[in-house]
């Protein structure tokens, strides 16, 4: 029961009616069937004892969503569900040939969750199975793919979120209660407000924060990771208008971690509220985030926060599908948009008071088809505002055309094999690493390189599970690949895993040539720093940068020419001369120049104010003079910690 854009803006409930949304559905449903009734965040959940009438009242609830415009479920209390076993075994039985692997009890929320290997036949045609499963075991059946590629660490995470299935139940209850009881309180001005707490005029530590009269909505909370100054690695959180306690919501746009690095940090410093994000953000997110704990423990750091303050983070993730619209506080409307740019990155579009105002924060965005993503969304209901993202803004950031990169990058990889060299490729974890999986894995099906081990170190394995698990939100010939066995790029026996220091060094002692695709993508900490200290000094092998370099990290300074590599080893400070060949590859998951104009000029409707941030400087600024002048509309280019009223 999905609330769908096409009624999505049709009015604001009144004001009064809204305060005790649910009495008033009360009024259309017997008194006597209904054991209770809750939010679920913005939804709105009935409970039921009566079978009867949790298995007959479609049309009854059809007709309430009608009505009061949200999503409303009805589902069986959990005192009448069938106990576990015999739900197993009753569900087994209807969909034998299903190859389900995992049955989760929420048994909170009287929900089954079932993993199939083929989901379609535990639904049956028509949802003639489905509807088999509720009448025999008064439990509502919610089905998952089983990913060809299984990960341990994926599966941790669904178990945090169904461990605290009591928790969740309640926690998702008070989000409701913040949705629709500030609505009695009235304001009598409107107006929207967004500071720049991070990423203006700069690439790194991401943060925005939205108010309003009624809410305090954050947008992205990540770290400069290529920061040298640690005092200048977060956002500005001490900002005066910036008060831990009275946040609302955080929305996390993809799972970069200059745009999400920091959400366990306000968890260990208290806050309560939701994350709202897509499913495979959440899932990479947490990924990436426990690999900094991890790398930090390595380096003989303290972590910034702990594996607790993760799982506190997974336990108040609220996830959307791209273009599901939803409350989130009592004067803003959310809905994702697919921005094209890595696995469920999204844009944010927020509608603000009753018609008031319409903000697009694009974040991280790519407007073309790559090989494995979608090019992001153009079209929305409203905007009025746009936030856009100018990493590549500058006049002279064109790339070119993919055919020409990809044979450009064809070359050197021959190259390689030709050398018998190894070819280092630092990647940020999510996006272009499994790019490049599915670049290699074309080049060697089709026979035009010979075939190469690729190693990916454990992490990386991971997240292509996680991109197998999510096929909705990948392109539609990716998406038609990965459910054929024989075709799914990810599974081509070349790609190899790397779980430890051990297999590490077996891969950088191997003879003969390969390629290696590890982490950080900016030679910041990580696998990829390792390599390059055991790799670096040979000129047979090859350094291919993917990803944007950030001011002050190795990669920069190895781009802008150095020659040399030192590190700590123990008490000792150890030099590497570098004599590895150095390539960017012109390939991005950002939008050059040319695609920033283009999807400005295809947004529809168009925005009458442009606010450019996530660029350096010169770029910022370049990019805002000429929207300003193809456009006509006023743009912005604020610094961090300046504030704009948007209306
Ligand atoms: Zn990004």
């Amino acid at each position: 029961m999905r609330w769908s854009k096409t009624n999505a803006f049709i009015c604001f409930f009144c004001l009064k009616k809204m305060a005790d949304i649910i009495k008033e559905i009360m009024k259309f449903i017997p008194a006597d069937k209904i054991s209770s009734a809750e939010y679920e965040a913005a939804d709105i959940v009935l409970y039921t004892k009566d079978k009867d009438f949790f298995l007959n009242s479609e049309s009854t609830i059809k007709e309430l969503v009608n009505e009061f415009k949200k999503r409303i479920e009805l589902r069986p209390d959990p005192d009448i569900t069938l106990d576990q076993e015999k739900t197993k075994k009753i569900i087994s039985e209807l969909a034998t040939d299903a190859n389900i692997t995992d049955f989760i009890f929420d048994s909170q929320r009287s929900r089954v969750i079932i993993h199939a290997e083929k989901p379609g036949l535990v639904i049956g045609k028509q949802g003639a199975i489905l509807r088999e499963i509720k009448e025999k075991t008064s439990w509502v059946p919610i089905i998952f793919r089983t990913p060809p590629i299984r990960s341990k660490l994926i599966e941790g995470i669904r178990n945090v979120l169904y461990e605290n299935s009591d928790y969740r139940r309640k926690f998702l209850n008070k989000v409701g209660h913040r949705i629709y009881d500030g609505w009695q309180r009235g304001k009598k001005h409107e107006w929207v407000r967004i500071s720049f707490l991070g990423a203006a005029r700069q690439v790194g530590r991401s943060c925005l924060l939205l108010q309003t009269p009624e809410s305090r909505v954050m947008l992205d909370c990540g770290i400069d990771i290529a920061s040298i100054q640690q005092a200048e690695q977060f956002p500005f959180l001490d900002a005066p208008e910036f008060k831990l306690e009275d946040l609302d919501a955080i929305i996390i746009t993809h799972s970069h971690l200059d745009h999400c690095y920091l959400v366990p940090y306000l968890y260990k410093f208290g806050y309560k509220g939701p994350v709202y994000c897509t499913a495979p953000t959440r899932d990479v997110m947490a990924l990436l985030q426990l690999d900094t704990i991890k790398i930090a423990m390595n380096e003989g750091r303290d972590p910034h926060y702990s594996v607790e303050d993760i799982k506190e983070m997974i336990k108040h993730t609220i996830c959307l599908d791209w273009e599901e619209v939803t409350d989130i506080t009592p004067d803003v409307r959310l809905t994702l948009y697919n921005s094209g740019h890595i696995l469920g990155s999204s844009m944010v579009h927020l509608h603000v008071g009753n018609g008031l105002h319409n903000i697009l924060y694009t974040s991280d965005m790519k407007f073309s088809r790559t090989n494995i993503y979608e090019a992001a969304a153009t079209s929305f209901p409203r905007l009025e505002t746009m936030i856009i993202e100018s990493t590549y803004g500058g006049s002279d950031d064109l790339s070119p055309p993919r055919k020409e990169a990809d044979e450009q990058f064809k070359e050197k990889l021959a190259n390689v094999i030709k050398n018998k060299g190894k070819m280092l490729m630092p990647v940020l974890g999510s996006g272009r690493a499994q790019q490049l999986m599915m670049l290699i894995s074309e080049l060697v099906r089709k026979k035009e390189i010979a075939p190469i081990n690729v190693y990916l170190e454990g992490m990386l394995w991971d997240i292509t599970a996680i991109h197998t698990a999510y096929p909705e939100y990948l392109n539609i010939n990716v998406r038609k690949q990965i459910f054929h066995k024989d075709e799914n790029p990810f599974l081509n026996e070349i790609f190899k895993r790397v779980g430890s220091a051990e297999e590490r060094r077996l891969v950088i002692e191997e003879e003969g040539t390969c390629v290696i695709l590890a982490t950080s993508g900016m030679l910041v900490g990580g696998p990829s720093v390792e390599y390059l200290k055991q790799l670096g000094d040979n000129a047979r092998n090859s350094l291919v940068f993917t990803c944007y370099q950030g001011e002050g990290s190795l990669g920069r300074r190895i781009l802008n020419g150095d020659k040399e590599l030192t590190f700590k080893n123990g008490a000792q400070s150890e030099v590497v001369p570098l004599k590895i060949e150095v390539y960017k590859m012109s390939l991005s998951d950002h939008s050059d120049r040319e695609e920033l104009m283009n999807f400005i000029a295809s947004c529809d409707p168009k925005p009458r104010r442009v606010i450019i941030q996530h660029g350096e400087s010169s770029k910022v600024l370049d990019l805002a003079s000429s929207i300003h002048k193809q456009f006509k509309i006023e743009t912005n280019a604020p610094r961090n910690l300046e504030a704009i009223r948007l209306r």
